[in-house]
C-alpha cells in the first residue's frame, strides 16, 4: 500500500474552485499552500477554497527564493502572508486549527535556515505529521526536524509551459520513475509521501483538468490518499 499527504502550492488562481471540487468528489483530503499576492488576486477562490474543507498553509506574500532575503525580509514575507490567511479563515467562517508553512522552492532560506525555523517553532507554526516517512536521505537532510512542510515527490507539472518541451508524459515518467535522483519512488510498495501539485492557470492552459490526470492516476495506481496531521 502507498499512502500519501497531498499538498498543492500557489492558491490562489481561476482553477483552484475546480481543482477543490475534484479533491471533494473524490474525497481527497488536501493542504493548500497560498501565496498572499494570489489570494489579493483571487480572494473569492481562496474562500471557495476554504469553505470546502482544506487546510490553507502559509507560502509567503511574494513567493521569493528565502535565501535572496534577510532575515527581517523572510519573516516580513511569511507575516503578511499569514495577515491575510487570518483574514481569509475569518471571512471564510472556518476555524483555523492548523498553520503549516511550505518554502517557495523549497528553498529553506540559505544562511538563515536556523533563524528562520527557530521562527517557524516559535510562532507556532504546525509541522505537518511526517514519522511515517523513512527514506534515509529525509532525517540525513534533517526534514524530520523543519517545522516547514517539504515533499517526497513533485508531480514537476509546472514546467509544462510553452517552449518547454515538458509534456505530460514526462509526469508520467517521473511517477512511474523507480530511481529518481531526488525523491522517492512514487510507486513503491510501502512508501509514506508527501506530495506536490501547483494550482496553476498557466498549466491549465496547456493541458486543462492536469490535476485530474495526474492525481486519478495515482488513485488508479491504488495511491491512498490521507488526512493531513500535525505534530
Ligand atoms: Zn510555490
Amino acid at each position: 500500500m502507498i499512502k500519501a499527504v497531498l499538498t498543492i502550492d500557489d492558491i490562489s488562481s481561476k482553477n483552484t474552485p475546480a481543482i477543490v471540487d475534484y479533491l471533494q468528489e473524490k474525497g481527497i483530503p488536501a493542504v493548500l499552500f497560498a501565496v498572499g499576492q494570489n489570494v489579493e488576486r483571487y480572494p473569492q477562490e481562496a474562500l471557495y477554497a476554504l469553505r470546502h474543507g482544506v487546510i490553507v498553509g502559509n507560502h509567503s506574500y511574494s513567493h521569493p527564493a528565502f535565501s535572496s532575503l534577510s532575515l527581517e525580509e523572510g519573516i516580513k514575507e511569511i507575516e503578511r502572508c499569514e495577515e491575510l490567511l487570518v483574514e481569509l479563515y475569518r471571512a471564510a467562517g472556518v476555524e483555523r486549527r492548523f498553520r503549516p508553512f511550505r518554502f517557495p522552492y523549497g528553498d529553506k532560506g540559505g544562511e538563515q535556515k536556523a533563524a528562520l525555523q527557530a521562527y517557524l517553532a516559535e510562532r507556532g507554526f504546525d509541522k505537518l505529521d511526517d514519522r511515517q516517512i523513512l527514506y534515509p536521505w529525509w532525517k540525513e537532510n534533517g526534514l524530520d526536524r523543519d517545522i516547514d512542510t517539504f515533499w517526497t515527490f513533485d508531480f514537476g507539472e509546472y514546467m509544462i509551459r510553452p517552449g518547454s518541451g515538458v509534456t505530460k508524459e514526462d509526469v508520467f515518467s517521473r511517477i512511474c520513475d523507480k530511481a529518481p535522483k531526488t525523491g522517492a519512488p512514487l510507486l513503491a510498495d510501502g512508501g509514506r509521501h508527501i506530495i506536490l501539485l501547483h494550482a496553476h492557470d498557466e498549466t491549465e492552459e496547456m493541458l486543462p483538468e492536469y490535476y485530474k490526470l495526474f492525481v486519478g492516476y495515482l488513485l488508479k495506481k491504488g495511491v491512498e490518499f490521507t488526512e493531513p496531521e500535525f505534530l
